[in-house]
């Protein structure tokens, strides 16, 4: 049987993802998910565990989300709920 090729990522615990190409990608739509373990390899994928998610989701259906950044001050500790630069006071529209 032929090993399906898979991309592997490194990512810490921590990492924000977004779920793309996949059914559930569409039922989610942009909700950023946290991982919560490292990513494993498991049947020829890599699996990563989500907070709120059980279960060990398939990386090839993640994307890492780039940090956000203000645009006035360049403040990057800017968290996805926060609607003002804490630095600056900036709106932040996501
Ligand atoms: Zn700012």
């Amino acid at each position: 049987m032929k090993k399906r090729k898979i991309i592997l990522v490194d990512w810490a615990i921590g990492t924000e993802v977004k779920m793309i190409n996949c059914c559930e990608a569409e039922d989610h739509g942009d909700k950023v998910w946290i991982t919560r373990s490292e990513p494993w390899e498991a049947y020829g994928a890599q699996l990563v565990l989500l907070k709120g998610k059980s279960g060990g989701f398939d990386t090839s259906y993640l994307e890492v989300v780039s940090r956000r950044q203000c645009p006035r001050c360049k403040n990057s500790e800017i968290e996805l709920d926060h609607k003002f630069c804490k630095i600056c006071g900036l709106p932040l529209i996501k």
